[in-house]
């Protein structure tokens, strides 16, 4: 299941995955813009994050994103 809130970020280690990204209210990270500081799923460490806009990126680096969610609750 996709949302309008899901959005592709990259993770400092240049890890892709794919988070809630809402433009309100979220308690748990610390937004600083379009940078965030949240666990990353991937390399299980915890990680400045920002958006990555889907369009700079190959079909196989949109998949990986997608295969791989942050399923904490935000
Ligand atoms: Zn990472």
């Amino acid at each position: 299941m996709s949302s309008r809130f899901d959005s592709i970020v990259r993770c400092s280690a240049g890890h892709l995955f794919t988070t809630k990204w809402m433009a309100l209210g979220s308690f748990k990270a610390i937004r600083l813009g379009p940078v965030r500081y949240q666990r990353c799923p991937v390399g299980h460490h915890r990680s400045l994050i920002r958006r990555v806009d889907p369009g700079s990126l190959s079909r196989q680096e949109r998949a990986t994103a997608a295969r791989i969610r942050d399923t904490s609750v935000i």
